[in-house]
């Protein structure tokens, strides 16, 4: 749909304060595309919601009238998730940013989806405690929950879903349902709190959560690990795994990208296979124990350095540089779109696929960096091109199709982390068979009409 009749508008404006309903064209602009080359229809108009009420009603007035609805958090997403592609009304969370209650003694808080990851941890910090799952850029916990979002840490600590204990959902009818409790467990039925976890907001919106956390811990060491090749290093990252030593980070940097990163990082790391690994500790000493086995296994594996004790200046600065990585790379080349490979694969596979991963890159003559939470078994290659230039983006199509197809025999899947949103839908059949029509006939039942983030994950 295109415009909104004046009926329409009249209808929507009544149900938020005037500043928070707009059919301007620069509002509906920044409003149809993610950090994705993925782009959508304009939305005929962006509202505002500050209450779960307000979501309610919308919904339900939507719903009536046949309005596609996008739901949209800081749009941080790599696959066209928040990108409508039938107009309609885009729901932007971003003003439900209240952090409703902290109950430190029970490890939660309650939370309106607009709250940014970076706040919560500033508001949850004062008391000792943190929320783990950290994707570089600083998203909603809505879209993080939609997403299930992870990152770096999520070796140690796990993804958005292993955090939501509960949830407030606005269904596509305008109905209001409660998810989950607040125990540590429950074996109560079906978990519909995961069903909406990962549903990328096609079957409701998420107006208020309550999230787990965990102590922020007391010490933290972080090592730099070189090796002569990508093999050994993937190797050291099984080994550390299989060990027992419960890292808290181990990410795989080949040359190319700390080539990158020291250019445009004013860093000055050896420009070779690394590895930067964390590990969390209750006391010094125990992270001693950690250094001294996990140099033992590294240099089992082929290390030529391995440097630990990285100062507190130092470690911010590293992790900044590899949380900026896409940024870096996308910066580097001007006009060029990129297409980022978020294939996961059973960790013991991991050295074969990013090999697999760099003889394509070769073969193909394409450009592309490869890096990854390797101890989540988790690839990213992204690979750079313009979208308009058939041959050549056709070429990294290609690429990804092929890294895909492999993750997938080897029992993995096509997106670790980053949702199936526009880009990864055509996977979605060879990843889960039959279940992808189960998946279908839920989102049927939950949104008959079609409405809800429409055309994404399917
Ligand atoms: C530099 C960079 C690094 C990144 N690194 C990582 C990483 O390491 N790990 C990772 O997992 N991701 C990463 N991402 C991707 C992105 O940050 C995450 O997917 C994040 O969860 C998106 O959150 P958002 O608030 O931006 O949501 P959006 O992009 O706005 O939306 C995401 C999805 O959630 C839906 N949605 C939003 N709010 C709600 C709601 N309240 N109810 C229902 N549905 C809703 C939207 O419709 C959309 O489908 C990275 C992105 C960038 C730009």
């Amino acid at each position: 749909m295109g415009e909104f009749t004046p009926e329409q508008i009249v209808a929507l404006s009544s149900m938020v304060s005037p500043d928070r309903f707009s059919v301007g064209q620069s509002n509906r602009e920044l409003h149809v595309h993610d950090v994705s080359p993925h782009y959508g229809e304009l939305p005929a108009g962006i509202i505002w919601p500050i209450t779960t009420e307000e979501v309610a009603e919308i919904l339900a007035w939507c719903y009536q009238q046949e309005i596609p609805v996008t739901p949209w958090g800081a749009a941080t997403s790599t696959e066209g998730n928040p990108v409508p592609t039938r107009g309609g009304l885009v729901l932007d969370l971003m003003q439900m940013n209240r952090i409703l209650a902290i109950h430190a003694e029970d490890l939660q808080v309650d939370v309106q989806p607009g709250v940014l990851r970076k706040e919560l941890n500033r508001q949850v910090g004062r008391y000792g405690l943190f929320f783990p799952p950290d994707p570089g850029a600083d998203a909603t916990i809505g879209g993080m929950i939609a997403n299930n979002a992870s990152g770096v840490q999520t070796i140690k600590y796990g993804a958005t879903k292993d955090y939501v204990m509960r949830l407030i959902v606005v269904l596509p009818q305008g109905d209001v349902i409660h998810t989950g409790c607040r125990a540590y467990k429950s074996s109560s039925g079906y978990d519909l709190t995961r069903l909406f976890v990962g549903s990328e907001g096609t079957l409701g919106i998420v107006t208020e959560a309550t999230l787990r956390l965990t102590g922020i811990p007391a010490h933290h060491l972080a090592a730099t690990v070189t090796f002569q090749d990508l093999q050994s290093a993937c190797q050291a990252v099984v080994a550390m795994k299989a060990s027992g030593l419960d890292p808290a980070a181990l990410e795989l940097l080949p040359p190319k990208l700390i080539e990158l990163m020291n250019r445009e990082k004013n860093l000055n790391l050896p420009q070779v296979p690394s590895l930067f690994c964390e590990f969390h500790g209750i006391s010094k000493g125990v992270l001693q124990e950690i250094e001294s086995l996990a140099q033992e296994l590294c240099e089992g594996c082929g290390a030529t350095g391995f440097r630990s004790g990285v100062e507190e200046g130092e470690r911010t600065d590293l992790w900044r540089a590899r949380h900026e990585a896409w940024e870096t790379i996308h910066r580097a080349y001007p006009g060029k779109e990129t297409l980022i490979v978020d294939a996961a694969v059973p960790i013991s596979r991991y050295p074969e696929m990013i090999l697999f991963s760099q003889d394509l890159l070769d073969d193909f003559g394409s450009i592309g960096y490869i890096f990854g939470h390797a101890g989540d078994g988790n690839l990213h290659l992204v690979l750079v091109g313009d979208p308009k230039n058939q041959e050549e983006w056709s070429r990294l199509e290609e690429i990804n199709e092929r890294i895909v197809k492999r993750a997938v025999e080897l029992g993995g899947t096509c997106t670790g982390e980053h949702g199936v949103g526009i880009g990864k839908r055509k996977f979605m059949a060879l990843e889960h068979g039959e279940s992808y029509e189960l998946m279908r006939r839920i989102k049927n039942l939950i949104d008959p009409k079609g409405l809800m983030n429409p055309d994404k994950i399917f």
